[in-house]
């Protein structure tokens, strides 16, 4: 496999914020059950919109489903690519991938098409919106306005063409609202917004907005406060972030950090269909349960996800992984006696910290210690492991911030930190060391990419990503996009032409310990990786969408893959027939 190929699967850290629906919660709009009959059209009829008293407002199937099963798949009704991605993806259908082949709309020389019909589609929303960015352009400003404001401008010029009582401007308007729990600094920001909204739009007040059917500044505060703790963002089928959209009827589903349900992006439909969120069930759902999908990164430890939660959506989990007493993987360190089992790790004032002076055992805080769930062991190195936690978090903001700016820095950042967080005992599912191992195999795959790389490098990115692997099975469901994904990006690795192949070790022993190994052996290796892949991304980007994009190279590459082990098994048979025909010669 060539590099071009690995790199047409990797164009960005796979991210995974899939929906940014608000929880339910009593608002003053709440669609009745039958709401659905003249509303939410887009939603089949094997669901249902119902309000329980634990979770609100939400979707409930009516009939048992199975593992990869897509539950409903919709166009989201607005988009907007993120500025980074502009001119590299059209901007209706969002596919491109690269602007080879896209046409630049030439009035604003800003947006771009992959044809006349996708051009065509996007024009109820472009018309003004053109207009709007060629202002910008023309008043000298060099910033183009963010995605949020380019996606809220696309809302209320439709909403101003549709009228107030058209289905689609209801359903926007149904969109939930925090106003009472907007926190101080969220207010500061959306008020932000708002105002770059108004100069956007080209009013020169914000009583002008009444012209868009919103009545006041404080209705469009509102608004936009409900637009961003309603907004999806968009990804690629290899989970890269490429825009903000907004769906009323995803928008309805609930929150779990262990979610039944998953929103992906396949792009397995025509361009004009396209982007097309589809909802896949991740496990069997029986009749009568709520579909939940999560609204945050599920790989974080639960204080991390409640403040997320807390800060964006406004709301305290409860979803049976947060109200666990079970120790979670996430946050939990190697016993340290080795048996096997896990402590959690320590934090900053729920474990004692022992004085330096210490040695075990130790009164009086001793009962204090994070102890091993199986064999009861306490952790001594609190110590360590708090250092170990503290630095490894601020290296992963600093890394995570480096990331396109400095690769290089980023990935010193990564490589420093990976043997501090292990050596103190961290597994690979916790945090932050699996998010830095995530990191660092991103990066090392895009050196790969830029520069011809060694077997060094390789070897590194391999290791790394199997690392990874490892990490994301210890916390995440079996079909799970992010695992299907990483698990594609280890296969593809380990497919990848070796530099320089290793010579076999000197003893059998010594080969079987070696990893990753080479030749054969490594092929038929990665073969196995991309056959798990293809099983996982066939679950999580849904049964009928075949795995998505990334799912249909992952099968083109088993196929060359069983081609390439093939012709090497017939090589390897003819020359032990002509080894054996050479000692039979020789014999007579
Ligand atoms: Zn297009
Ligand atoms: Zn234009
Ligand atoms: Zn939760
Ligand atoms: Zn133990």
């Amino acid at each position: 496999m060539s590099f071009a190929k690995l790199k047409a699967a990797r164009q960005d850290k796979p991210s995974y914020v899939t929906s940014n629906a608000l929880p339910s919660q009593e608002s003053s709009a709440v669609p009745s059950e039958g709401a659905k009959e003249s509303l939410y059209k887009s939603i089949p009829d094997h669901l249902q919109i119902r309000t329980s008293a634990v979770s609100g407002r939400g979707l409930w199937i009516t009939k048992p489903c199975l593992p990869g099963q897509v539950l409903f798949a919709v166009k989201p009704h607005v988009a907007a690519l993120s500025n980074e991605r502009l001119a590299l993806h059209c901007s209706q259908c969002f596919g491109g991938g690269g602007n080879a082949g896209l046409k630049r709309c030439t009035q604003c020389q800003l947006i771009y098409y992959c044809d006349s019909t996708c051009q065509n589609l996007d024009w109820t929303f472009h018309k003004n919106e053109c207009i709007a960015l060629q202002r910008v352009t023309a008043s000298g400003e060099t910033a183009i306005p963010s995605d949020a404001i380019r996606c809220l401008g696309r809302i209320m010029w439709k909403r101003q063409k549709q009228g107030p009582a058209s289905p689609w401007t209801q359903e926007i308007d149904l969109l939930q609202s925090h106003k009472q729990e907007v926190q101080p600094s969220a207010y500061e920001l959306h008020t932000h917004i708002a105002i770059s909204l108004v100069r956007y739009l080209g009013l020169s007040s914000p009583s002008e907005i009444a012209a868009f059917g919103i009545a006041s500044g404080a209705d469009l505060a509102d608004f936009v406060s409900r637009f961003v703790t309603n907004t999806f963002t968009i990804t690629d089928p290899s989970l890269a972030p490429l825009g903000a959209s907004v769906s009323p009827p995803v928008a309805l589903i609930n929150h779990s950090c262990d979610p039944n349900a998953v929103v992906v992006f396949p792009r397995s439909r025509p361009n004009n269909q396209e982007p097309l969120m589809q909802v896949v069930a991740l496990r069997e759902i029986s009749a009568n349960e709520e579909i939940l999908t999560a609204y945050i990164d599920t790989t974080l430890p639960k204080a991390q996800r409640q403040t997320s939660l807390r800060e964006t959506y406004l709301f305290s989990c409860a979803c049976a992984l947060c109200m666990s007493t079970q120790s979670d993987l996430r946050d939990s360190v190697w016993c340290p006696k080795a048996c096997g089992g896990v402590c959690p790790a320590p934090t900053e004032g729920k474990f004692t910290r022992l004085p330096r002076s210490c040695t075990y055992p130790h009164n009086g805080t001793e009962n204090s210690l994070s102890r091993c769930t199986q064999c009861l062991s306490a952790l001594q190195k609190t110590d360590e492991v708090l250092d170990a936690l503290r630095i490894g978090q601020q290296a992963l903001d600093k890394a995570s911030l480096l990331q396109s700016t400095d690769p290089a820095k980023s990935k010193q950042l990564c490589s420093k930190l990976i043997p501090i967080l292990t050596s103190a005992g961290f597994t690979p599912s916790s945090h932050p060391l699996l998010a830095l191992t995530r990191l660092y195999t991103a990066l090392l795959i895009a050196d790969l990419q830029s520069s011809s790389p060694s077997q060094e490098t390789l070897d590194d990115a391999v290791v790394c990503a199997t690392k990874a692997v490892a990490g994301l099975d210890g916390i995440l469901r079996y079909g799970h996009p992010v695992r299907g994904i990483a698990r594609a990006e280890l296969g593809k690795l380990l497919a990848v032409d070796e530099p320089a192949p290793r010579p076999p070790a000197a003893s059998a022993a010594e080969e079987a310990l070696r990893y990753p190994p080479s030749g054969a052996k490594r092929l038929r290796m990665a073969l196995d990786v991309l056959l798990q892949a293809r099983g996982e991304l066939g679950v999580g980007f849904g049964a009928p969408n075949e795995g998505g994009a990334v799912g249909r190279d992952v099968r083109e590459d088993v196929v060359r893959l069983e081609r390439e082990l093939g012709v090497w098994q017939k090589g390897l048979s003819e020359a032990m027939r002509d080894a054996n025909e050479a000692k039979t010669v020789q014999r007579s």
